[in-house]
């Protein structure tokens, strides 16, 4: 009877040292370099972060997320959420363990269709926490429907000529290279005709034309940038994959992506609880404690209850990815976790700002940001309302139509067919009366 809830003791020992590591020497980074964790290093920076990516290395916690052969640890998806939990709490933890999104997707697909110059050159500089990169994909006019993409490359001896928009191309400004998603076959679907290029970010006429903020970030100093890439030169070599390849690559990133990002959420949603828990028990109105109102009691009671059903959701869309070593089998519950992740977030960081009063919503404490980082988890990696319909479509699979103006749970049916069934029982018990 294999049906475990616990975490092995060698594992769990691991884990505590991450959490207390995280809280004393990472948090602190999220206030002295708040927002600034995807800037590349300077020498002064790097005396602080470089000997806490050392401890975390001989820890054995370092790019947990890659198998052994890509130059991870191995430990997989599983093992993964209860690291990432953890570091869900922190913007600087993942670079620290370096397994920041999104160079944890971009690095799994460069090991999984890269040639080997490829690998040298963008691959084993990532797993290094050398460089950042992006993934340039969505487009000004479409980011839910790739097949309005238009961002298009065209070959010229051995070379290929990138011309096009892309939108929310994130940490652009700051990434050594772009993975830039292009059509090369406007003639066939863009399932078959759509390419993934290996673009240096300061090739010629890679344009980032804004950095788009989030909501209360300063203008234009935001991370998601519109780029415009305008005769953009890159030789042959630079194609990732074969060509008419994107739609495959792009679905092998994104599936880690999507339950990597519900890991780091929990972590983030736990916090949030965290903070209504303790305002809770020591903020006294009305004659007694918050925690004494059944209001208050009530969001603890529908947050815990959030939290935990949404917690053992991920461990076991995590368990299944390590068990079936394939996304495409736990393609359902991937959706199923990215769409209930905004909603879980949302209500518990809704209902902890709530409990603190007015100083919830001022910029003393994060809980505006994570009602925000909710809204844009709803987004990020596609619209909560494009995986339910994935959800949904996977779950009608399992099930036929009833070919009867009556559904097949229709109690007369079903009561007529039971009395048939047990009908020399019931005449008995007639007899009997
Ligand atoms: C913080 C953040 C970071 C991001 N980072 C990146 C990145 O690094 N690289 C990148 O390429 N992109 C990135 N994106 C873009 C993201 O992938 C897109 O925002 C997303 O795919 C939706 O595209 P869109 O914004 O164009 O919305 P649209 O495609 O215009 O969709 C708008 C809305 O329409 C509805 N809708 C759309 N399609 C359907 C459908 N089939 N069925 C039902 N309803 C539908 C949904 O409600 C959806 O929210 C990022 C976005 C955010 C918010």
């Amino acid at each position: 009877m294999a049906w475990e809830f616990e975490t092995d003791p060698e594992y769990q020992e691991l884990l505590d040292w991450a959490d207390a590591f995280v809280r004393e020497e990472v948090e602190p980074l999220d206030l002295v370099w708040p927002n600034e964790e995807f800037v590349p290093l300077t020498d002064t920076r790097r005396k602080a972060i470089d000997p806490l990516k050392d401890e975390v290395r001989k820890k054995g916690l370092w790019a947990t997320h890659l198998s052994p052969d890509m130059g991870g640890q191995g430990y997989g998806q599983l093992k993964l959420a209860l690291l990432n939990e953890i570091l869900g709490r922190s913007q600087w933890a993942p670079i620290v363990f370096g397994c920041q999104a999104p160079d944890t997707g971009n690095a799994e697909i460069i090991a999984h269709y890269g040639t080997a110059e490829q690998k040298k050159k963008y691959l084993q500089p990532l797993l290094d926490g050398e460089l950042f990169s992006s993934y340039s994909m969505t487009e000004p006019q479409g980011g839910a429907d790739p097949t309005q993409f238009k961002c298009l490359a065209v070959r010229d001896g051995d070379e290929w000529i990138i011309n096009g928009w892309k939108y929310f191309s994130s940490n652009a400004k700051t990434a050594a290279f772009l993975l830039v998603m292009v059509v090369t076959n406007p003639d066939v679907s863009p399932y078959q005709g759509m390419s993934m290029f290996l673009v240096p970010t300061d090739t010629p006429g890679v344009n980032i034309v804004r950095n788009v903020g989030l909501y209360g970030e300063p203008d234009n100093e935001g991370l998601h940038a519109l780029v415009h890439y305008d005769n953009v030169r890159v030789p042959a070599e630079a194609l990732l994959g074969g060509e008419g390849q994107a739609f495959v690559i792009a679905q092998t990133r994104l599936g880690g992506g999507r339950i990597h990002h519900a890991m780091r959420t929990i972590g983030f949603a736990r916090q949030a609880m965290d903070m209504m828990c303790e305002r809770a028990l020591s903020r006294h109105t009305a004659g007694s404690r918050l925690s004494d109102k059944q209001y208050i009691q009530g969001f603890i009671a529908d947050s815990y209850a959030q939290l935990t059903q949404f917690r053992l959701f991920v461990l076991y869309a995590a368990w299944q990815i390590d068990k079936y070593k394939d996304y495409n089998k736990v393609r359902k519950d991937i959706a199923a976790v990215k769409a209930t992740m905004p909603t879980v977030l949302h209500d518990i960081a809704w209902r902890a700002m709530q409990v603190h009063g007015a100083l919830g919503v001022t910029n003393e404490m994060p809980l505006f940001k994570m009602v925000h980082g909710a809204a844009a988890m709803g987004l990020v990696d596609g619209p909560t309302e494009v995986h339910k319909t994935t959800v949904a479509k996977q779950v009608l699979r399992n099930y036929e139509p009833f070919d009867d103006q009556w559904p097949s749970s229709w109690i007369p049916r079903k009561r007529e067919a039971a009395q048939a069934k047990y009908a020399q029982f019931l005449e008995l018990e007639v007899g009997n009366l």
